[in-house]
């Protein structure tokens, strides 16, 4: 991390950032919305929302949008060939993203391409956006349900990001953390140069956000998949942690580290389209099979399937929890079942 990359720019002069990066590309940005804010792009500079805790959903339908066609093509006595759908990407900048997020894209590429099976899609988009990461406001306490520090992710912790940004008073400052994003800042020139008492601001605020802020148990990655190999038979315990869930599949869909999807093929009145849509292992039919058998009838079982696979399988696989602790699902579950709470009982059980 080099010091001479450190900008600053006042916040009430953020309009003038935003127009210069919605030249160069795509900007999305949080937004408020009548639930809460969420990441979108940005048509007008005066639409972004910083004062945001975390955003309803996670940034991750970015790269993995809830629904995208592959193909297109045509039936009937007009038919053609498939074809493919062009991603025609420009240079997007994600912009404003919680440390927790822009840790779940590590994760993500794992699945998506760094095992060794490259999805294109992912790939392109993740290739074509520098990440903008944001400090959670270490002035307000961290929402209830948030347990990023139990992951080991800090509040301020700029990993992973190209730009990392901290507020402070009126005034944003901006690190270049890549060579990519000390490039861009470089060429943004309504940025001012920080001072010696912004990079000690900045380097304090960091080594600030390390400090536990959010719920936090001891949590060792190997410890825990064993855990849930002992007792992955224990149907006291999951039907006690799935007690009243609904199988509403809310959970997975804010997420920033569920990646479940379905393809399909779909058409209407003979325009076809091979599409990628969202699914979710807490839906009843997840795993239902063309000979009507289902192997998850049970509600238990599909949740079973939901935390082994992030606390469990994850690490087996990859040596990698699943989850950054963002809180979302906890926040979005009509029956307030907690994943922190599930996890904690493991340990216990
Ligand atoms: S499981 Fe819950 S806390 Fe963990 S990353 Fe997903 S939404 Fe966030
Ligand atoms: S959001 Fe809650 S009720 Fe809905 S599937 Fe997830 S755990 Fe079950």
């Amino acid at each position: 991390m080099s010091d001479s990359a450190l900008k600053k720019i006042a916040i009430d002069k953020i309009n003038d950032l935003a127009a210069a990066l919605m030249q160069k590309g795509t900007l999305i940005a949080p937004v408020r919305e009548e639930k809460g804010s969420n990441f979108r792009e940005i048509k007008n500079p005066q639409d972004i929302y910083l004062d945001y805790d975390n955003t309803l959903l996670s940034p991750k339908n970015i790269f993995f949008p809830q629904m995208e066609d592959f193909v297109n093509y045509q039936l009937g006595k007009d038919a053609t060939p498939a074809k493919p759908v062009e991603l025609n990407l420009k240079p997007a900048f994600l912009f404003g993203v919680r440390p927790c997020d822009v840790r779940s894209f590590a994760i993500m590429d794992t699945h998506f391409y760094a095992v060794g099976i490259i999805d294109p899609y992912w790939k392109a988009r993740r290739d074509a956006t520098t990440i903008i990461g944001y400090a959670f406001d270490l002035s307000k306490p961290a929402d209830p349900a948030d347990f990023y520090n139990t992951l080991g992710i800090g509040a301020a912790d700029p990993e992973g990001s190209d730009i990392f940004m901290v507020k402070k008073d009126k005034e944003l400052l901006l690190k270049g953390i890549t060579p990519q994003g000390e490039a861009l800042l470089n060429g943004l020139t309504m940025l001012a140069a920080g001072n010696a008492a912004d990079e000690k601001y900045f380097t304090e605020y960091v080594k600030k956000g390390k400090e536990p802020r959010t719920r936090m148990m001891c949590l060792d990655d190997k410890t825990i998949a064993k855990k849930y190999e002992q007792i992955f038979e224990n149907t006291e315990y999951w039907t006690r942690m799935a007690d009243g869930c609904l199988s509403c599949g809310i959970c997975t869909f804010v997420c920033p580290t569920c990646y479940c999807f379905d393809i399909c093929d779909e058409d209407i009145f003979r325009q076809g389209a091979r599409r990628r849509i969202w699914d979710a292992c807490m839906f009843t039919d997840f795993t239902l099979e063309a000979s009507g058998h289902n192997p998850r009838t049970k509600v238990y079982q599909r949740l079973r399937q939901k935390v082994c696979h992030k606390y469990s399988f994850s690490v087996r696989k990859y040596d990698v929890i699943s989850c950054v602790g963002c809180g979302r699902c906890t926040r979005s579950c009509p029956v307030n079942i907690d994943i922190y709470s599930i996890v904690s009982e493991a340990m216990k059980a």
